[in-house]
């Protein structure tokens, strides 16, 4: 038996995205799929239509599965949008001839511990830790065990490669290249008087670094984490550790993808 063909549309709900969805659907039932609003197991293709936004939501939304995604720009920024509505039939060709490839790509992970707790927490494009108060914050930041700072100022932002031109790269931090697989940790209004020193630019590390942050404390539960703009609340926070997840994402690029020339035709 043939397996069934099932793809998951998930939209934002502006009227060019709920429009732009309910064409879509109708396509893809006339070419024999089935179409679903509910994520699982058995679906091969999540189309998501709206912005960078929105594409990050779903993914969270669904766990940060691996089956493959590609997403439709209703009029955003749309870094990670590969077409637009008007695209569409030449996409579903292009789909249905298996003429496109996969660009993996992996979250980063925070595991928070607190006094009671430990959490984890996913990122696609970074995870921030900064003060919840308005204060500056004191952060001890270790790599691989080794102390690299005592960090003052707003907080700091461990970005992915994929995440490098968001946050990131507002912060002042670097684009990185997708091929390369690293780590990114760039301050945010780091201090740099007699009295604290911090680094003023980013660093970069391996795929495999584990980056450990003790906070000290000057007031209590002064830390706010986010992650891809999501704010985690979490009283007593002794540890945090940050390293890639062992979650992949599985993206679908066109013949016309290439990198540097969205940065250009995005930023520039
Ligand atoms: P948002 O406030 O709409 O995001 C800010 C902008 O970042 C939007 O234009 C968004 O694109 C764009 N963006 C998201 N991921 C990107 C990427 N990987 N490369 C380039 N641009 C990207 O909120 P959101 O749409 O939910 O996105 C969450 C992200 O916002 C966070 O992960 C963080 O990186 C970013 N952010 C940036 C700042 C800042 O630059 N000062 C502050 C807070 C958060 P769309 O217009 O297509 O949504
Ligand atoms: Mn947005």
């Amino acid at each position: 038996m043939e397996s069934t063909k099932i793809i998951n549309i998930v939209h934002n709900n502006e009227k060019l995205s709920v429009d732009t969805a309910y064409n879509l659907k109708n396509k893809l039932i006339s070419l024999g799929y089935t179409v679903s609003n509910i994520f699982n197991d058995a679906v091969q293709l999540i189309i998501c239509i709206g912005g960078d936004g929105t594409f990050l939501r779903a993914l969270r939304n669904h766990n940060f599965p691996s089956t493959p995604i590609i997403g439709i720009n209703t009029g955003h920024l749309g870094f990670f949008t590969e077409i637009t509505p008007k695209e569409i039939d030449s996409f579903l060709l292009k789909y249905m001839s298996k003429d496109y490839t996969i660009q993996e790509f992996i979250p980063i992970k925070a595991n928070i511990s607190t006094r009671e707790n430990c959490i984890d927490v996913i990122g696609i494009n970074e995870i921030v830790i900064k003060s919840n108060k308005s204060s500056t914050i004191h952060l001890d930041i270790y790599v691989n065990n080794n102390l690299i700072q005592r960090f003052s100022g707003d907080g700091i932002l461990i970005s992915t490669s994929t995440g490098s031109t968001a946050y990131n790269y507002s912060a002042g931090g670097s684009i990185v290249d997708p091929s390369l697989n690293v780590l990114q940790i760039t301050p945010l209004a780091p201090i740099n008087t007699n009295v604290y020193r911090s680094f003023t630019s980013s660093i970069i590390l391996p795929s495999d670094a584990i980056i450990k942050v003790n906070p000290e404390y000057r007031f209590e539960d002064s830390l706010v984490i986010v992650s891809d703009g999501l704010e985690h609340r979490y009283n007593s926070i002794m540890q945090v550790d940050i390293s890639l997840s062992e979650y992949k994402i599985n993206m679908v690029r066109l013949e016309s993808y290439e990198f540097w020339s969205r940065v250009t035709s995005k930023f520039l």
